[in-house]
């Protein structure tokens, strides 16, 4: 039978028994972040006064000035954390323990935002071969409707609602008014395969979710529609933000993305500021082409700190 509707049915999943973690080719090629993208106009996301941490990079260096021309002060290693003080463009003007200098945004990510550190929820087992306890209802929020596929699958782990939450809370703060998308399936209360209708390999462990593709505008009561998008009817930017914000935050395992749609987003990425090196550690291991996903997308988060039984 062809594929009458969606939700990541049929073809099979990437097989993740055998899927090689991303290598970081920042910490290969030595890479000392800094520059390439200063120009590009930014629409902030981090605060003046809150902390961010070095990430995606062996170093990051700090300038005199907001800019590759300035003198390098220093560099800080990663994962330390830095007050921001200021901002120009793509650079923030960071305060790392009493050191001061202006360093590319690109490479600072968010720590106050941090998911839960210990949760009830616990998601058990693979993706396509497992399940979960504790699980949470998703929550309602105004950047998206809940869909009702009547299959109950309204629940995840705690850490799965956070991500989820967080990321709306992020679109609508940088593009208000954006349409809202539907989410659809995430898994059912205790996970697994329920009996009946379940079209999914997945969906078993309260970390995956089924979200219909932003446009430029949808029904405010249904949200935007499960059927294809094309690269001229995808708000690529909506979607980039979601995107980012889970990939910045090194939350999303897969993203599961038609490859007709790639280059739209890629193309959002690069208006955002992200290097090349950066978009093809995104682009390939985690948002990757499977098939049935031209009109949702597919996220899979990574196994929450505390679930000692998740298999990624
Ligand atoms: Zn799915």
């Amino acid at each position: 039978m062809p594929f009458a509707h969606a939700g990541c049915m049929g073809a099979a999943p990437p097989d993740i028994s055998d899927d090689p973690e991303y290598e970081d080719e920042s910490e290969v090629e030595g890479i000392v972040a800094d520059d390439e993208a200063a120009d590009q106009m930014l629409v902030p996301i981090h605060a003046i006064g809150g902390q961010l941490k070095v990430c995606g990079a062996s170093s990051l260096n700090q300038r005199s000035g907001p800019g590759t021309s300035y003198t390098i002060l220093r560099s800080i290693p990663e994962d330390e954390v830095v007050t921001i003080l200021a901002e120009s463009g793509n650079w923030l003007r960071n305060d790392w323990n009493g050191n001061i200098g202006w360093s590319n945004r690109n490479y600072l990510c968010s720590i106050t935002q941090t998911p839960p550190m210990t949760s009830a929820s616990e998601s058990i087992g693979r993706p396509n071969a497992g399940h979960q306890l504790n699980s949470v209802h998703v929550p309602n929020h105004p950047g998206y409707v809940v869909a009702d596929t009547g299959r109950n699958a309204y629940y995840g782990t705690e850490e799965t609602m956070f991500w989820l939450k967080q990321s709306f809370d992020v679109l609508a703060v940088e593009r208000p008014g954006s349409a809202r998308p539907q989410v659809r399936d995430i898994a059912v209360r205790n996970g697994g395969v329920p009996s009946g209708d379940w079209p999914h390999a997945s969906h078993q462990s309260g970390r995956d979710a089924d979200i219909t593709y932003p446009r430029p505008s949808c029904s405010s009561v249904s949200g935007c529609p499960l059927s294809d998008v094309s690269p001229s009817t995808l708000d690529a930017a909506a979607t980039w933000i979601l995107f980012e914000t889970w990939l910045t935050q090194n939350v999303a395992r897969r993203i599961f993305v038609d490859s007709s749609l790639h280059n739209a987003l890629k193309q959002q990425a690069r208006l955002r500021g992200h290097s090349e090196a950066r978009i093809q550690q995104w682009f390939g291991p985690i948002i990757q082409h499977v098939e049935n996903h031209v009109n949702h997308f597919h996220i899979r988060f990574v196994c929450p700190s505390d679930d000692d039984n998740c298999i990624p």
